[in-house]
């Protein structure tokens, strides 16, 4: 597949944002990074480089902290009543949508998901966030409290914003992930430097474009692409940002807790997940089958929440893991522009290295590939929708998050609800978790048991922006969403008054 084929699939919008400049956002300008550097952006479904996009390092971060603070302490952000930072944040919404085919255009063709899932998904969920975030402005109150102690008191909380907020996000939803996260802070009346991750800048920068249309105030929101290594890891460590949000791998989210500890600052991280599928004999199967798939295959397994784990009941097993392979067998892969595709590549040439290595570990560890188990193609980053059966709880591929299309398929032969939940908690994640079954009692037994920020009965990947999310473990701390996520922009300030 040439690069070409996909870039013709644009719209003219998408098209004209892409052979535009692509700089950093700062104070409400665009700028290139100080040292003049910029990074290569590729094209999934090619491997070809689609754009350069400016490299921020630690002195764009100063420079970014000190606009921020800037905006924080004095600027007309500062000033703002709740109802204008919802009003703003609608705005922004509205920008979104009537520019959402373009964006999804553009998330397509940067991660290689296919568009019509990146213009319902991605885009949509990021509307629907900002929106919901934009209600919360004016609902964000503290309480009046009555004390034990003896005489006269009025003693109540206020609720203000953390401060200057720096926000480090992952490529596999990346307009969703930031909308999480500068959703909440904006509303708590914080002021954000965000990265982008460099396998998928693009949304974000044209984001920082709407921004700007949208009227926010100069420095409330910067949009600093860059390196892990050098614009994520100035900004966990930097003295001047008083809390970091990260979504990530386990591994980088350790980093950010040791560089924040320099200042303190506040952490929250939304990390790996190995994420069970329960299925119990009673189950419908009509639905587990098509279930079970797209829990591991949407968005090509690129997803924290990915059902990468089936544990099945011997007596469904076999039924289920022909049914899930059928599944497999049927869906389209292709490149994302592609209407036809349902499934992308991988996002980058590191991706699809890890992720046939670790179908190459499980196949030495003596796992049996059911369907796929390959790349496809030459060019690009396509690997099959794949079953492995036959693993042990030893192998890699059982214990370590693959992030691609692969799941184990592993059945059970009991009935103790114990042991179930105990074997399908065997892992250092607690993201989340399915359970598939028709029982009731069952289904609300296990969800008691599982250790996980989520868990779908006879569902799987649902998130809503009202529903907390985030997760038990190594999987991360606090959560995000729902009026949870404003409290990790907050501090609460207790007030005693002696009357
Ligand atoms: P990653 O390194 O954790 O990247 C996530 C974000 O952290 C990116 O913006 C990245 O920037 C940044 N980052 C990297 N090193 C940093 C550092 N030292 N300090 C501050 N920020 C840093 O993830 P990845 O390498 O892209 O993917 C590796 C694995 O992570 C995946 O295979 C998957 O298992 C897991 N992952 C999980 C999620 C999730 O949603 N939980 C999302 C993505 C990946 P750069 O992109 O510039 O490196
Ligand atoms: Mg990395």
């Amino acid at each position: 597949m040439d690069v070409s084929t996909t870039l013709s699939r644009l719209g003219n919008a998408a098209s004209s944002f892409l052979a535009g400049k692509h700089q950093l956002f700062i104070d409400n300008q665009f700028v290139d990074a100080k040292s003049g550097k910029t990074f290569d952006v590729f094209e999934p479904s090619s491997g070809q480089m689609i754009a350069k996009v400016a490299a921020a390092d630690a002195a764009d971060v100063d420079v970014a902290v000190a606009a921020a603070r800037r905006a924080f302490e004095t600027g007309p952000w500062s000033k703002m009543v709740p109802a204008e930072r919802g009003k703003l944040m609608n705005k922004l919404a509205d920008l979104i949508e009537a520019n959402a085919d373009e964006l999804a255009q553009i998330e397509s063709l940067d991660n290689g998901k296919p568009v019509t899932f990146a213009r319902f998904i991605d885009i949509g969920g990021t509307i629907d966030m900002f929106r919901y975030m934009a209600g919360w402005a004016t609902r964000i109150n503290g309480e009046t409290i009555t004390p034990s102690i003896p005489g006269d008191w009025h003693v109540y909380t206020l609720r203000e914003p953390v401060g200057v907020v720096g926000q480090i996000v992952p490529w596999n939803f990346p307009l969703a992930m930031a909308s999480w996260k500068l959703g909440p802070a904006l509303a708590a009346g914080c002021t954000a430097i965000l990265k982008p991750a460099e396998q998928t800048p693009l949304s974000a920068l044209r984001l920082a474009q709407l921004i700007q249309e949208a009227g926010f105030p100069p420095g409330v929101i910067n949009i600093l692409p860059g390196l892990g290594e050098t614009a994520g890891a100035a900004i966990a460590a930097h003295p001047g940002i008083d809390k970091v949000a990260f979504t990530g791998s386990t591994e980088v989210g350790k980093l950010i807790v040791q560089a924040a500890s320099g200042n303190l600052k506040k952490v929250s991280l939304e990390l790996g997940g190995k994420s069970p599928v329960v299925v119990f004999p009673d189950v419908d199967m009509a639905r587990a089958i098509p279930g079970a798939a797209n829990g591991i295959f949407f968005n090509s397994g690129q997803v924290c929440t990915a059902g990468s784990r089936l544990y099945a009941h011997k007596k469904v097993f076999d039924r289920l893991v022909e049914g899930v392979a059928a599944e497999a067998a049927k869906i389209k892969v292709g490149p994302g522009l592609d209407p036809a595709t349902q499934i992308g590549p991988l996002v980058s040439q590191e991706q699809l290295e890890r992720v046939t290595g670790y179908i190459a570990a499980g196949r030495r560890d003596g796992a049996t590939v059911v369907t796929g188990g390959k790349r496809l193609g030459d060019d690009g980053y396509f690997v099959q929708p794949t079953i492995l059966a036959d693993t042990n709880p030893n192998m890699s591929v059982v214990r370590e998050e693959i992030f691609g299309p692969v799941i184990c398929a592993i059945p059970f032969d009991d009935d103790d609800l114990d042991r179930i939940a105990r074997e399908a908690n065997a892992t250092s994640y607690g993201l989340a978790a399915s359970i598939w079954t028709t029982n009731l009692g069952i289904a609300h037994k296990m969800a008691k048991r599982i250790k996980a920020g989520s868990v779908w009965i006879n569902t799987h990947n649902m998130v809503d922006p009202a529903v907390p999310f985030g997760g038990y473990k190594q999987s991360g701390w606090g959560r995000e969403m729902s009026h949870n996520a404003i409290d990790l922009y907050t501090e609460t300030k207790s007030v005693f008054a002696s009357l």
